[in-house]
């Protein structure tokens, strides 16, 4: 076996050990912690930046800071909703809306053969941001159950 073929092997063996770290420290600690921070409050308020990629009076969308597909956009309501479980029959208007914008965004992107919409709801789901928002992703087929 060459030097190359033990260093390839030398780093799939570190992917896999970080790999099960980081499912282990999920497991233990029970899913990925909530920001205390809303970030998303921030882009919206242009105090950080954001690609952003549509904005109305009601909601603003913009490309994933780590996008986990090749189309990855947020879209997020202008109002300050903490999850998806606060949402009040007032928001129902509001919701139709994210998804509309959703739709026409997939279209615009190019995202023609299918796209996926995520809404992780409080922690155990996988939500990190305090403020609701909706994941459109596309671009590559994609598999079910989600992790
Ligand atoms: P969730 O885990 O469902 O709360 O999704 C939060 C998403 O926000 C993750 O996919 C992050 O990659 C993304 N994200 C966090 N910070 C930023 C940021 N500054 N700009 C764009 N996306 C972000």
């Amino acid at each position: 076996m060459g030097v190359k073929t033990n260093r390839t092997a030398w780093r799939s063996l570190m992917a896999i050990l970080k790999s099960a770290v980081v499912l282990l420290y999920l497991r233990l600690t029970g899913g990925p912690r909530m920001m205390t921070d809303n970030i998303f409050k921030k882009i919206i308020d242009r105090q950080i930046p954001a690609k952003i990629i549509h904005e109305d009076d009601q909601c603003l969308a913009f490309h994933d800071i780590h996008p986990q597909a090749p189309t990855h956009v947020l879209i997020i309501p202008k109002k300050v909703i903490r999850t998806h479980a606060d949402i009040a029959a007032e928001d129902q208007m509001l919701l139709g809306h994210l998804h509309l914008v959703a739709q026409t965004l997939a279209m615009q992107l190019g995202l023609t053969a299918g796209y996926r919409l995520v809404l992780n709801c409080q922690e155990q789901a996988g939500q990190t941001v305090p403020h609701l928002h909706l994941h459109l992703l596309g671009g590559r087929p994609m598999g079910w159950p989600p992790g």
